[in-house]
């Protein structure tokens, strides 16, 4: 079969500059180019550096006969603690090459400026070669030989193609060796390479965060010309086999990811409380205040939701024994769903086992390929990943921005879609500007669908959220929301028409496959809300007058953050110092959690207030006070 050469380069322009922010290359056979293009598509469109402006992907056919078939290097990793020591051991394998100067090589590595491609550097006098010294000189036309059992030899895409690279670059005619390190910022790992000892990696030669990094092809005269050694870096086509390599380090992923985030702080553990949700609670033998809860109305511990979840589940049990449409609906779970639809105002609700799986299977049920989704750049995870799950084209828009909103959906008039937005956005604290999207979704003809996860209970006279909030007697089509939260159980909902809730039932995967919510739980939502609407409206307008004091409570003590809902978010930036803040606060008697990507952008690191209704004024104060004095001190 023919075998092709494909190669993809994407850039960003920034004015006449161009930046290069992705490349890759592959050598294919033909009934493999549409689906190694779509991937090598996907990879420019996806990065983390931002999508690509232009993209340029090249085919050129190839004869078999072109081609060397290489085995791979043997790879061995040298596991270090810290970058002096990584240097060491890369300093050692240089002098096995016999390089004397191994520090000089080294300094010319870290110091030159950042170069797409690499030097060829004489070992015995440090002269560089490459005849273009600001592009250096680029290895191109390789790739593995593909075979099944190579797919999850190892562990990273960049780590297959470094190791593919390496082992054509040690076969060139005169390149004793290669020296390299990532200009990734978030990637230390770096290696030494050659026919001699085989492909070293060195799991640190430089500082996480440093842009520095590099790559040095080490060059000594035994046969033909530089310019042989040249031609055959630039155009001999390679393909290289795994094979031979050692038997896969399977954790090998796992360990380096953990040391990753460890390195830049967003490393995540669990914190155990020795309590109920209560305004405070018992963590590390000290009364805390919890200032980081979503139980805004604090019925979470509440003893008459608790005593009737109790008796509820002395006469239904505590397991449902099924998913919903098994044996899994109790006269609880129903009871449930139509309390909801007459608190939100609609015909028909659904109760799913959490938020979470509301939303992914909500929309993965209303869309597919063919549609497109317009959703919130802040929206929460399990939006994105529903949207994700549909295989829909998914349109980004700025953050309640309702003027990018509408410009996207013009251009993509006439399409089936829907629009999706948090009602209270969970990271920031902010409303979405509802009576414009719906007006928005009516004239285009799309669905609109609204997570009232933080707004049920806190916005509107009586906590119905959203709608309330705005007066609108309009809905949107798809109201979702949780009882994790205000209502202080567990289980998310969607509120609307019976067809849509009919739908819903036949199609959405998460509530289908998956054993239904224990009568208990279910039971304790029904007092939660029955709660919220016979007699405890009281404790909305308690949390809505704590949430007015806490904004002049800020307000006194110079920061800036203000918030009409519970949600008060204190943006510190950088991770370290969030962290920093976040446990002195504890250390002071404030549970506040410090939230930090990939929960919010890098380097917009913060600290999440969270009201509830039962916080009182001097608590607020204090807490204002303890952290306005943090913050001027960072
Ligand atoms: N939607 C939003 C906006 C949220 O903040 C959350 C909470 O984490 C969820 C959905 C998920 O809800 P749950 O915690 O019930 O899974």
């Amino acid at each position: 079969m023919d075998l092709f050469s494909l190669k993809m380069r994407a850039s960003q322009n920034k004015g006449r500059q161009s930046t290069h922010i992705s490349g890759a290359e592959k050598i294919v056979r033909s009934n493999e180019i549409y689906q190694e293009t779509t991937s090598l598509l996907r990879r420019a469109l996806t990065r983390p550096l931002g999508e690509a402006d232009f993209i340029n992907i090249k085919l050129e056919r190839t004869a078999d006969d072109e081609i060397i078939y290489l085995n791979a290097l043997p790879v061995q990793t040298v596991e270090v603690t810290h970058v002096e020591e990584g240097l060491q051991e890369a300093q050692k394998r240089l002098e096995q090459l016999g390089a004397l100067t191994n520090e000089r090589i080294l300094d010319l590595l870290l110091q030159a400026p950042a170069m797409r491609g690499a030097m060829i550097l004489d070992i015995d006098t440090l002269t560089r070669l490459e005849p273009d010294q600001t592009r250096g000189v680029r290895a191109t036309y390789m790739d593995k030989v593909k075979q099944c059992s190579s797919i999850n030899y190892l562990d990273k895409n960049h780590f297959e193609e470094a190791l593919v690279l390496a082992t054509k670059v040690a076969h060139a005619p005169n390149i004793i060796g290669e020296i390299c390190i990532s200009d990734d910022p978030d990637y230390v790992t770096g290696y030494v390479a050659s026919k001699k000892f085989g492909y070293v990696r060195i799991t640190k030669l430089k500082h996480f965060g440093s842009h520095l990094g590099g790559r040095i092809f080490l060059y000594k005269q035994t046969e033909g010309t530089l310019q042989d050694t040249i031609r055959y870096l630039q155009e001999q086509k390679v393909l290289v086999q795994f094979e031979q390599s050692p038997k896969p380090n399977k954790w090998a992923k796992i360990d380096e990811s953990l040391e990753q985030l460890k390195n830049l702080n967003l490393y995540r553990t669990t914190k155990e409380i020795h309590s109920a949700a209560d305004p405070h609670v018992l963590y590390n033998k000290q009364q805390v205040a919890m200032m980081a809860s979503n139980n805004y109305l604090n019925f979470a511990n509440d003893e008459r939701v608790k005593a009737y979840a109790l008796s509820v589940g002395q006469t239904f049990g505590i397991g449902s024994g099924g998913s919903r449409l098994t044996t899994g609906t109790t006269t609880v779970h129903n009871t449930l769903e139509q309390k909801l639809a007459v608190f939100k105002g609609t015909e028909d609700a659904l109760v799913f086992n959490s938020g979470y799986v509301a939303n992914v299977g909500i929309i993965s049920a209303l869309c597919s390929k063919d549609d497109v989704i317009f959703s919130d750049e802040l929206n929460h995870a399990s939006i994105i990943d529903g949207c994700k799950m549909s295989q829909a084209q998914i349109v980004v828009y700025k953050h309640n921005d309702m003027q990018d909103l509408e410009e996207k959906v013009r251009q993509h008039a006439g399409c089936r879609g829907l629009i999706v937005s948090d009602a209270v956005f969970s990271m920031d604290g902010d409303i979405v500007h509802l009576p414009e999207l719906l007006r928005i979704a009516n004239q285009y003809e799309l669905f609109s669908m609204i997570d009232e996860a933080h707004s049920t209970g806190v916005l509107g006279q009586t906590g119905r959220g959203i709608c309330e909030h705005f007066g609108l007697t309009q809905k949107p089509d798809i109201l979702m929301g949780t009882l994790s939260k205000a209502l202080g159980g567990e289980g998310g909902f969607v509120c609307g028409e019976k067809r849509l809730i009919e739908f819903l039932k036949n199609k959405a995967r998460s509530f289908i496959f998956s054993t239904s919510l224990s009568p208990v739980t279910m039971a304790s939502s029904i007092a939660a809300l029955t709660l919220l609407m016979e007699e405890e409206s009281k404790q909305v307008q308690k949390l809505q007058q704590n949430i007015r004091y806490f904004n002049a409570c800020l307000a006194r003590h110079g920061i800036h953050t203000r918030s009409e809902t519970a949600i008060f978010p204190i943006i510190i930036g950088d991770e370290k110092k969030a962290m920093h803040i976040s446990e002195t606060l504890l250390e002071q008697g404030y549970y506040i959690s410090a939230i930090r990507y990939p929960t919010v952008a890098k380097g917009s690191a913060r600290l999440r207030i969270a009201l509830m209704a039962d916080h009182t004024q001097q608590q607020l104060d204090d807490v204002a006070s303890s952290i306005g004095q943090l913050v001027k001190e960072i």
